[in-house]
């Protein structure tokens, strides 16, 4: 005979499927020797037969099992079910294989009738208690089993209570109560056309098919289709029929609800709150405040002991910390449910690391209940939770963490303020270019109105760890006049606002932030992590000062140093534009000339921070057009010049026509000091020179243009220079005695033929550098793989290379031909949303195209060199499922921004453990 209903002691608990997560949950806590109510769990199938049975028939026999599980309930509790002496309540509730909240209420307290309430009220000695009972259980049933809206139920409740002038439900009485069980049955009758049924079994055929049809009800079928539940996560829901406890018995009965241990902090001490003479939904509902569950060791000092043994058992059994609800009726402690705890990031660390040391789990299982993405909330400042704050604009989460600041809408601006008067500013900019590098080192956080999340004021952000938001469309920037408009709203110059660059929301004014802490628990975690993990994790670093965080972050070398962002500092803009506008080779060597010292400085002071790990320098990549102003800039400044020219011509006619006018007036003879107009007409001409560069130099495409080793082999004394800088540098450290491994790569490289020429100049170099210091130096050689044809072509490349570093920001791009600039503006969330696209290609790696090309060259590339380095340094180095893709394709390495080191380490120790 098929069997459709398990009692608690024998249905298998991993069994989520048959008898859904919580009838599941039931079985193993009886199992585990807990005290759970008696009870039964009718299966997912046997609501699944029903469901597809013509005319909703419930399975043969179904009936028949149940009352076989009754009697042993029976057996079990000593009472009967429909006894008029002593009877036995259940609760009935659904439970599919997911959690689905709300799907359907629960009915309370049925087997009761006019005769059992009866000997409920003989048992108990309460009849106000037996009233009460009764009546929430006409409602429950009434509501959730015929469907009678809460409302009839709730009006003739309240009318009672005005009639008998109370305003709290405590204050009725028995025979108030029993007034309301009196008219509560007549609207049953009234609405469903039939008498309240007195048969408990009756009453519970009609719940376990309320509860099968619940599955198929609107709120379900929502729920499901919401949240991409399909049949084979959850099919059908089972039925738990429970025996009722009662936390409202008198002094000695209780009902709580606590987590094994604090979620808030994670301290290893039983932690929640209970109510003395209460039931659960007295908790929920807020009618009385709960004590904490310290205070139970005074009040019931024996069940104070019970709850610390059981609270041992759970976690004993589930390795896990429990978030579960209890019970106390007459002495006795009942526990009804219990699943895993949900806590910050913070606690689920600490509990970790303490789980491990008491010997609850292994360092696997310790590093596998940590999201590596959750880690992000240790590591930046975030929004006090306890504030409500409406946002006023949107934007894309560029780079995590919160940031207060007064709005500037220039990096000038933001530096006179930020750094030169301390105080603190949010750079907000319509867009950002390298050239406002200042503003971003003097800024709390950075707001941009376009871009997305691998524009530049993105990725600067996030090498710098401060929080930015990009894209927020709805933001319009005023740079002129100082000022920016959201909807009807403006933003002025030096108002305060917040930006959460963890979820995009703009704030108008001050909203306190929690700071972060780098707990030596979570040191702990990171040193364990490492242990497991195959990939190593390496930073994107530009600065000695990012680098020291990289380190502080626990990175294991440098895989992308940007040099273009060494070229904006204040100090090297100048001698930067020098060399890009010089007419003659000689003249652009000569600016050059004078950058060698301080890249090689540069250089020098990243390798000794970074010593003995490598560190890996990739040569100038982008256009050149973008280290000067844009062509409207100055087209305006020369404007704003000749204006200047003009207004000091006038004021020359003004100072002689003065000496004539002098006897008239005496003493206004003199004219204010004005500027050299010689110097104003060699300023015109300095920025007409650079109007011409920057005309000559536009390209309709500059991502697909004169960047990246074309620039090298078009302008070899530039890369000569970083070549040449890079090599001193390393030879500078070996003479102190230093052990440092220098890398350089090569950017948008697309054949072997480029990085001969490269290596060419590099092997010169090199050559003189060693005669000249008499140092040997080890620098190696390598490419980044971020066009499409490198992939194809990544045998040949590997002739030439010691490495290959995935740029996939680019790699993405050419192999969607998606702008990264602009598609997450654009068309990227409606793809997202239709599912046309799963996911942001520029976030998560796209493994089935992106991912695909990659393999190839990996495969390609070690054919032929077996003992190839590959990385990736990417956004998407710092990306958990980015990193199992790279962890399973067999990479060496990934390389993120400093901030994502500790989830990236996390990441690769999960790739490694799972399975
Ligand atoms: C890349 O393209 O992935 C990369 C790392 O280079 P960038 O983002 O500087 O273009
Ligand atoms: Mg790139």
């Amino acid at each position: 005979m098929k069997k459709w209903v398990f009692s608690f002691a024998e249905g298998d608990g991993k069994d989520k499927k048959l008898l859904g997560g919580k009838g599941a949950n039931l079985c193993e806590m009886t199992q585990i020797g807990l005290n759970v109510p008696p009870g039964f769990v009718i299966s997912t199938e046997a609501c699944l037969h029903y469901l597809d049975s013509e005319d909703n028939q419930l399975p043969a026999k179904l009936m028949k099992q149940v009352r076989e599980q009754m009697e042993t309930v029976e057996q079990a509790t000593g009472k009967k079910f429909g006894d008029p002496d002593n009877p036995l309540l259940v609760s009935v509730r659904s439970g599919s294989a997911m959690s689905m909240p709300g799907m359907m209420d629960t009915i309370l307290n049925l087997g009761l009738n006019s005769e059992t309430l009866q000997g409920e009220i003989k048992q108990t000695g309460d009849p106000r208690f037996g009233y009460d009972a009764y009546r929430r259980f006409i409602q429950l049933f009434g509501k959730v089993a015929m469907g009678i809206p809460d409302e009839a139920f709730d009006q003739e409740f309240e009318k009672v209570k005005q009639e008998v002038r109370v305003t709290e439900d405590v204050g009725l009485s028995a025979d108030d109560l029993q007034q309301i069980c009196d008219k509560f049955l007549q609207i049953y009758q009234d609405s469903t056309g039939h008498p309240f049924p007195e048969d408990p079994y009756e009453q519970l055929e009609i719940s376990i098919k309320a509860v099968f049809n619940s599955w198929m009800g609107k709120r379900a079928v929502d729920y499901r289709r919401e949240f991409n539940i399909t049949p084979d996560m959850a099919n059908g829901t089972a039925v738990n029929v429970c025996t009722m406890v009662f936390g409202n018995r008198g002094e000695d009965s209780a009902t709580g609800v606590a987590f094994t241990r604090n979620p808030g902090t994670g301290e290893n001490r039983l932690f929640g709150e209970y109510l003395v003479n209460a039931q659960g939904e007295d908790v929920v509902a807020g009618i009385r405040t709960p004590k904490p569950i310290d205070k139970l060791d005074n009040e019931m000092p024996q069940m104070a002991k019970e709850l610390a043994e059981l609270r041992n058992k759970l976690e004993a059994h589930y390795k896990e910390v429990q978030d579960f609800e209890f019970t106390i009726e007459r002495g006795t402690l009942y526990c009804l449910q219990t699943r895993d705890g949900k806590m910050n990031a913070s606690a689920r660390v600490r509990t970790s690391v303490e789980m491990v040391h008491e010997k609850l789990l292994s360092k696997e299982q310790a590093l596998l209940r940590i999201n590596p993405e959750h880690l992000e909330q240790m590591l930046y400042p975030t929004l006090d939770r306890n504030v409500a704050a409406q946002p006023v604009a949107q934007g894309l989460p560029a780079s995590p963490g919160a940031a207060v600041g007064q709005a500037v809408f220039d990096a000038d601006r933001a530096e006179q303020l930020g750094k030169d008067m301390g105080m603190k500013v949010i750079l907000v900019r319509e867009e950002t270019k390298p050239e406002d590098i200042h503003g971003f080192f003097a800024a709390q956080g950075i707001l941009t109105s376009r871009g997305g999340k691998t524009s530049h004021a993105a990725v600067v952000a996030r090498g710098m760890g401060k929080p930015c938001v990009a894209g927020a469309e709805g933001i319009h920037v005023d740079v002129q006049r100082r000022e920016a408009f959201v909807g009807d709203h403006v933003i002025r110059e030096g108002d305060l606002i917040t930006i959460d660059g963890s979820n995009g929301n703009v704030y108008f004014g001050e909203i306190p932030t929690v700071e972060p802490e780098f707990t030596p628990e979570l040191n702990q975690i990171l040193t364990w992590s490492d242990d497991f993990a195959y990939l190593r994790v390496m930073a994107n670093a530009d600065t000695p000062e990012d680098a020291s965080r990289a380190l502080k972050f626990g990175a294991k070398g440098i895989g992308l140093c940007r040099t273009e962002r060494m070229f904006n500092a204040v100090d090297r803009l100048p001698i930067v534009i020098e060399m890009i506008v010089a007419d003659t080779v000689e003249q652009r060597q000569e600016a050059l000339d004078r950058l060698l010292p301080i890249q090689r400085s540069d250089f020098r002071k990243l390798f000794e921070t970074m010593a003995p790990l490598p560190v890996t320098i990739r040569l100038l990549d982008p256009p050149i057009h973008e280290f000067l102003p844009s062509e409207e800039q100055l087209i305006d400044d020369i404007a704003q010049l000749q204006h200047l020219k003009r207004s000091i011509r006038g004021l020359d006619v003004l100072s002689s026509s003065m000496m004539l006018l002098a006897d008239k007036n005496p003493g206004s003879d003199t004219i204010p000091d004005m500027v050299d107009i010689a110097l104003v007409e060699q300023a015109i001409s300095t920025k007409q020179l650079m109007l011409k560069k920057v005309r000559a130099l536009t390209e309709v495409n500059p991502m697909l243009g004169h960047r990246g080793v074309r620039l090298g082999i078009t302008y070899p004394e530039i890369y000569r220079m970083q070549i040449r800088a890079i090599l001193e540098a390393e030879a500078e450290c070996v003479a102190k005695g230093m052990e440092v491994h220098p890398q350089m790569m090569v950017p948008q490289v697309c054949s072997a033929e480029e990085l001969k020429w490269v290596r060419g100049y590099m092997d010169d170099i090199k050559e003189e550098v060693e005669k000249d210091t008499g140092q040997k130096l080890s620098c190696r050689f390598g490419t980044m793989i971020e066009v499409v044809r490198a992939c194809m072509r990544a045998d040949d490349l590997a002739t030439q290379a010691e490495f290959f570093s995935f740029g996939t920001n680019d790699l993405t791009q050419a192999t969607f031909s998606f702008s990264r600039e602009d598609a997450e503006n654009k068309f990227l969330p409606m793809y997202n949303q239709n599912l046309i696209l799963k996911d942001n290609p520029f976030e998560v790696l796209d493994s089935n195209g992106v991912g695909k090309l990659m393999k190839l060259a990996l495969q390609w590339g070690r054919d032929i060199k077996p003992e190839l380095s590959v990385g990736i340094c990417g956004e998407h180095g710092g990306h958990p499922a980015s990193i199992e893709f790279c962890h399973h394709a067999a990479l060496n390495y990934v390389s993120c921004s400093a901030p994502r080191v500790p989830v990236a380490r996390l990441a690769a120790a999960h790739a490694a453990l799972k399975k």
